[in-house]
């Protein structure tokens, strides 16, 4: 763990501008600076960095906040990875908080793991560009497949020399440590035969062009190298065997080079293997990863899915195996994921393809012939099961199985439809046989998660909402005055969500603690969203309460008032009246009243602004919406965008409000 202190330096000494800066190309607009959007292809700017503030906010995503947010949005990075990043790039020295000696072994034993891949990594690399043998031998084959230098670079694809212990005993030369050579599998070590007890050492890659297998952040976790001969024993393709820092089921190859062109495309491409991810990349298609040689799995997809919700599997010509990997294609819907299949030409794979074609003939032809999962699994499963009506029930099915995989209802209703269409099946007899399905589904969740809360399908959401026939903007907004007049000067200890992503990839919201007074956060909360109160008079009032409390604490009820207008006065008034009742008459009210809402005013406070705030943007949404009937065709356009932005930042507030209220229950 980062100590706090290490913490609270980067916070001090980074500057937003300086970091996102070398990101983005910024350019000064007034007090701020103004980009184009890393996250979107947008051609005007609408990403803005605040150096005062030392915040960020991107109009066209919606993305916005601190320097630490910056980075786990667009490097992806989890948050102390981000921390670490940061007090490299200021030569600030880490200080980790106090391990167990277990811990400190563990994680010591980790990053000498990671040092002797990376060294590894290292070597290879130079011996295929500096050796006469990694040329002649390495280099030359490379080379055949169409890899150019800075393919080969960029990839930083090496070779292993062909002969027992060369790489092994550089190592050990170099100081590191056999029992992590041995660990990572680099060194195969062996007891020697002939002398009984003395051990022998082996590089497993002997002789092997090799492939670095990098973390999302772009650490060395493992290899895979592919041999030169035509030897028929050995296989053809060697991979890393599992580790402590190499779980083949949890990585996959390329991701760190393809991640933000991921994000960018919103499209995932999946290939078979290390040379399709690298010919696609060196044609010009970059968001392209690969599961390298093993089954997709749950966490591979879940890697993706911190990056954009669809996946386009692209499979070889030949329909060899394609049954068993459609299997990946439900483990994808299951997180709610979309995915499409393309298949190749006869004799083709995703490699050959791309060699033999130029960036816009490849392009055209994934567009062409990538297929929704549906359409897809009835295109190969119909042409064998054209006249057997068996197998085309057991195909129904089998759709029907995947449709059940997604968690969206009007999803899955939709797919019902396409599956009748294509099929030529009555949609009630599909709805039948899906409910059957998920009725089984739920049944076997339930007798495996039942100390597990998770709910295997999203259920509607209960939570009732206000009726609209009191005023509720105008509640919200007397409720933040009384919170700012009876409160104010109380300090809270304030929770935020933020996005952040955690260890295994999930982005949820965090909470973030800090401790303010209410009249500061209410403050700061309006003003950073230039939220306005909608009822003039309480705006007003509003201002005059923040500076009463800049110049003095705690309000004076009676010079107070005293200053005031006789309608804002008499607001006042009803809301000192109002508490003063429950202390005159109402003792035990009180008691419960005063003790819970002092209990809770941060998440009063929270959920009372949030609430606030959603109410003004589904007005801003409704005004856009009537506006834009006058606006020109071309500037519909950009209202409609607008409209979506607050759509989107909508959906953000809800589930803000949620966990706010779920954790005030
Ligand atoms: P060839 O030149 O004979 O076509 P190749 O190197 O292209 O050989 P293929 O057999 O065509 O390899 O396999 C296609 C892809 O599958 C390769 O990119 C490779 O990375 C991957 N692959 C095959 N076998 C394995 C394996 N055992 N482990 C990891 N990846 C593999
Ligand atoms: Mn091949």
């Amino acid at each position: 763990m980062i100590s706090k202190s290490t913490i609270d330096q980067v916070f001090e000494t980074a500057r937003v501008e300086e970091v996102i800066g070398d990101f983005v190309q910024l350019k000064k607009a007034g007090s701020n600076f103004k980009g184009l959007s890393p996250f979107t292809d947008e051609r005007s700017p609408s990403f803005m960095v605040s150096p005062v503030k030392q915040i960020w906010k991107d109009f066209s995503s919606g993305k916005g906040g601190n320097v630490v947010a910056f980075l786990m949005e667009h490097e992806h990075f989890t948050y102390p990875e981000a921390i670490k990043y940061l007090a490299n790039k200021y030569g600030i020295e880490i200080e980790e908080t106090e391990q167990s000696n277990e811990e400190k072994e563990q994680a010591n034993e980790r990053e000498s793991m990671y040092l002797v891949s990376e060294f590894a990594k290292d070597y290879f690399h130079n011996t295929l560009l500096k050796t006469e043998e990694g040329k002649a031998i390495g280099l030359s084959y490379f080379k055949e497949r169409g890899f150019t230098d800075e393919t080969i670079k960029k990839f930083q694809l090496g070779y292993s020399p062909d002969s027992w212990d060369a790489f092994t005993s550089e190592a050990i030369k170099k100081a590191y440590k056999l029992e992590f050579l041995e660990k990572t599998g680099l060194t195969i070590v062996k007891e020697d035969a002939s002398t009984g007890s003395a051990t022998k050492t082996f590089d497993r890659f002997k002789g092997r062009v090799m492939f670095p297998i990098l973390s999302m952040s772009g650490r060395t976790l493992g290899f895979g190298g592919r041999i030169l001969t035509n030897d028929k024993k050995a296989a053809k393709y060697l991979n890393s065997p599992e580790s402590d820092i190499y779980h083949k089921s949890k990585v996959l190859y390329g991701i760190f080079h393809a991640k933000q062109a991921i994000a960018k495309e919103d499209n995932c491409y999946l290939v078979e293997g290390y040379t399709d991810v690298i010919q696609f990349t060196q044609t010009g298609i970059h968001n392209v990863v690969s599961s390298s040689g093993t089954a997709l799995t749950e966490e591979q997809i879940r890697l993706v899915n911190r990056l954009t919700k669809n996946i386009t599997l692209l499979f070889d010509g030949d329909a060899a195996g394609l049954r068993a990997s459609l299997r990946g294609v439900d483990l994808i819907l299951e997180q709610g994921m979309n995915v499409k299949i393309c298949t190749f030409p006869e004799g083709e794979d995703p490699d050959s393809f791309a060699r033999k074609n130029s960036l816009e003939e490849l392009t055209l032809y994934l567009e062409e012939n990538a297929r929704d999962f549906i359409n897809f699994k009835a295109s190969i499963l119909v042409d064998e099961t054209k006249n057997d009506p068996v197998k085309k029930a057991d195909t129904i099915r089998d759709m029907v199985v995947s449709i059940s995989k997604i968690p969206d209802v009007i999803k899955r209703e939709i797919y019902v439809q396409e599956c009748s269409r294509i099929m030529d099946i009555s949609e009630e007899v599909l709805f039948n046989s899906l409910a059957q399905i998920l009725s089984k589904n739920k049944k076997e969740q339930a007798k495996t998660t039942s100390k597990n809360s998770e709910k295997p399908f999203e259920v509607v959401n209960q939570q009732t909402q206000p009726t609209e026939k009191v005023d509720v903007k105008f509640q919200l907004e007397m409720k933040i005055l009384e919170l700012l007049l009876l409160y104010g000067d109380a300090e809270e200890t304030f929770e935020d969500l933020i996005l952040q992503a955690n260890e295994a990839g999930e982005v949820t919201l965090v909470p973030e603690k800090k401790e303010l007074k209410v009249h500061q956060k209410v403050f700061l909360d309006l003003q950073q969203d230039e939220m306005e109160f909608t009822n003039p008079l309480f705006q007003e009032l509003f201002n005059a309460i923040i500076e009463n409390y800049q110049h003095e604490t705690p309000i004076q009820t009676d010079s107070f008032i005293a200053q005031l207008e006789f309608e804002k006065a008499k607001i006042i008034t009803d809301i000192f009246m109002e508490e003063e009742k429950y202390q005159l008459h109402d003792w035990e009210r009180r008691e419960i009243y005063v003790k819970n809402k002092k209990q809770s005013i941060s998440q009063l406070l929270n959920e009372t602004i949030l609430h606030l705030r959603k109410l003004l943007i589904a007005k801003q949404i409704n005004s856009l919406a009537e506006e834009i009937n006058q606006k020109e065709e071309e500037e519909k356009q950009d209202v409609l965008q607008t409209i979506f932005e607050y759509k989107k930042l909508e959906v953000m507030l809800s589930r803000k409000l949620e966990t706010v209220i779920r954790r005030f229950e």
